[in-house]
């Protein structure tokens, strides 16, 4: 058995060089064994791509069945009287648009971002509306859908924007702790009460901790150059 002169993995008997480094394999007391076959095929082969529009209309004929399944399910055996299949429905119509639409459609990320978000007010409505809870749906649902909708928003687009590891983690946190801010406000107002800063204050000057953290290492080339080698981004 031979080992790479350059990176020490374990050579096969058939390798006239290295898979990994390419190193050329010289070996006196084994000579490369030309006239086995090799283990692992020397061409490589396309994967098949997948039919996106094929897989979107099989995941829609799934998600449809099950609605339309237990909606007769709920209609003729069980419990008729609480019409739980509306949920059921919902939620199928909710992962349709999550998965099977951008697989129909070609839509920008903006676009598919909106959808998803349509999608969830979509659905809580239905609940709301199954569950006569149109207070909550609006005093606390819409706020905090358009909440995250915005902060989600914000996040996608820095990192569509291919900024280094580093900077997305300080974004996130930043936009985390806003969030989690955010939320609290809304909690609190849905709740009747005065805003008092609570629990979101904590998480926040936790994340505040964390975020200086990174700040002090992304502004300093030597930390920043640490962090780089260690997490390879
Ligand atoms: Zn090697």
């Amino acid at each position: 058995m031979s080992y790479c002169v350059n990176c020490g993995v374990e050579l096969d008997p058939t390798a006239g060089s290295c898979p990994l480094c390419g190193t050329p394999v010289i070996n006196p007391n084994a000579p490369v064994d030309r006239d086995s076959p090799t283990p692992f095929p020397l061409r490589r082969r396309e994967v098949e791509p997948v039919d996106r529009r094929s897989t979107g209309l099989l995941l829609t004929g799934m998600l449809g069945s099950i609605a339309l399944c237990c909606s007769l399910l709920n209609r003729l055996a069980f419990v008729p009287h609480v019409p739980w299949s509306w949920y059921v429905a919902g939620a199928a119509g909710l992962i349709w648009i999550w998965s099977a639409l951008p697989l129909l459609i070609r839509m920008p990320l903006p676009v598919c971002l909106l959808a998803d978000l349509a999608g969830i007010i979509g659905f809580l409505a239905l609940v709301a509306w199954r569950t006569d809870g149109w207070y909550w749906y609006v005093d606390l649902a819409l706020p905090i859908v358009a909440l995250s909708g915005l902060l989600g928003g914000s996040l996608a687009y820095c990192l569509i924007r291919h900024h280094s590891r580093l900077t997305t983690l300080l974004v996130f946190l930043i936009v985390l702790g806003i969030y989690l801010l955010g939320l609290e406000v809304l909690i609190d107002r849905f709740n009747g009460g005065e805003y008092t800063p609570g629990w979101s204050l904590i998480a926040a000057a936790v994340i505040l901790v964390v975020a200086a953290i990174f700040l002090t290492v992304r502004l300093r080339p030597r930390l920043r150059a640490e962090f780089r080698r260690r997490f390879h981004s």
